[in-house]
């Protein structure tokens, strides 16, 4: 008997058909706090990865190609006004390179991802990157923020196949008092939608655990995931960094394991709410458990994102405290990853590009699983 009254029934409608429980309902899932019925939770929500993905682990090797940003959010390590870094911005060539690591590892798919720069240089020294790259038949997610549309569209026209731009949270207000007057949660959805029109896979999502957030926020972020009709999920736990207002004013409202639970969960009730996006476990449920990634994959995530940008330049972009991997290479972080994995019956996808189900489904209204789920 679990401290959710019908959670069993909860569980049994979610995962009989996608988008089938009001908000109220995914509140209720969220808040679940017994050890069994969280665990129910997350058996529910894996049973439903596995019919989706198959026991299979899409990778998807990402690049810290540079922490120069010109947004200030009140959380993040690598804001403007933090001092207490170095700034850096990988050449084309050093990209090029972790790109070729990339294929070798036989990844398929490759992350770019920086702090937030518009300007035409940028924009035709990414186009410049994505050309040179295109040879090696990655499939290619950026992750460089808010842009114009027409930057976009050239980023799309060069190679890259996915975007992933968190909306951070759904609710404006609670975004207004993390972020600088200046920053607007309406231009983000607005990028998103432009992603939709550009034909990008198109990925969002939040931050879970901030300060002043709800179960009802975490609820409408989810119904948010829907509205927006996205292919991919990437979200994970705040963790607040000390050289942040954020993190220098507020003590962490949670312990470790808290977080990690709160995490594990939106993963989980996302998983029972959409069916067939691709969801990542994010690097920072690693940060709060050695096994944060096994048990977001456990919890109904499908992807992992194994950090490949060279060690020396890690220091420089810690977004909040406690990032892992800050001294292993890629190779020891693909070991590593594989023995995690096959310890929890999973195997790594290598050679396939992982591409999101939903994707596949809205541009080819085709909606049949494929044999042992997204190749
Ligand atoms: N500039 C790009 C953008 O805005 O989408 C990508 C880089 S940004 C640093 C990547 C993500 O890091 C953000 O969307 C945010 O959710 C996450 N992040 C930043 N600070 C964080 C913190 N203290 N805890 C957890 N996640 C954080």
């Amino acid at each position: 008997m679990s401290d959710v009254d019908g959670l069993d029934d909860l569980l049994a409608r979610a995962a009989e058909r996608p988008r089938a429980l009001a908000r109220p309902e995914l509140a209720a899932l969220l808040s679940v706090k017994d050890e069994a019925g969280i665990q129910s939770l997350f058996d529910a929500a894996y049973a439903l990865k596995v019919k989706c993905c198959g026991k299979r682990v899409a990778m998807r090797g990402i690049v810290e190609a540079g922490n120069v940003c010109a947004k200030d959010c009140y959380y993040c390590g690598i804001r403007r006004s933090n001092e207490n870094l170095q700034r850096y911005q990988l050449s084309a060539d050093e990209i090029v390179r972790l790109a070729e690591l990339d294929a070798k590892q036989d990844y398929a798919s490759l992350v770019i991802q920086s702090g937030e720069i518009e300007s035409e240089a940028h924009t035709r020294f990414i186009e410049d990157v994505l050309r040179r790259i295109a040879p090696l038949d990655l499939g290619v997610t950026l992750s460089l923020g808010e842009q114009t549309e027409e930057t976009y569209r050239r980023w799309k026209e060069a190679g890259a196949a996915r975007y992933l731009l968190r909306i951070e949270t759904s609710n404006p207000e609670l975004y207004a008092t993390l972020h600088p007057a200046g920053h607007s949660w309406e231009r983000r959805v607005e990028c998103l939608r432009a992603l939709h029109r550009c034909g990008y896979q198109v990925g969002t999502g939040v931050m879970c655990g901030l300060p002043g957030q709800t179960y009802d926020d975490l609820a409408r972020d989810i119904e948010f995931f829907a509205e927006m009709d996205v292919d991919m999920i990437g979200m994970g736990p705040y963790i607040p960094h000390p050289d942040t207002p954020l993190g220098t004013n507020n003590q962490p409202l949670t312990t470790n394991h808290q977080s990690l639970t709160l995490g594990l969960k939106m993963i989980a009730v996302t998983r029972l709410h959409l069916h067939d996006v691709n969801i990542a476990a994010a690097t920072a449920l690693q940060a709060l458990a050695p096994d944060g990634r096994e048990r977001g994959i456990r919890a109904g995530a499908n992807v992992i994102m194994p950090n490949i940008t060279d060690t020396k330049y890690r220091r420089s972009y810690q977004l909040y405290a406690g990032k892992p991997c800050l001294d292993e290479n890629a190779g020891l972080c693909k070991g590593c990853l594989e023995r995690r994995l096959a310890a929890i019956g999973e195997t790594v996808d290598y050679g396939h590009r992982g591409d999101s189900l939903h994707f596949r489904k809205r541009t080819r209204g085709s909606a049949s699983l494929p044999e042992g789920g997204v190749g």
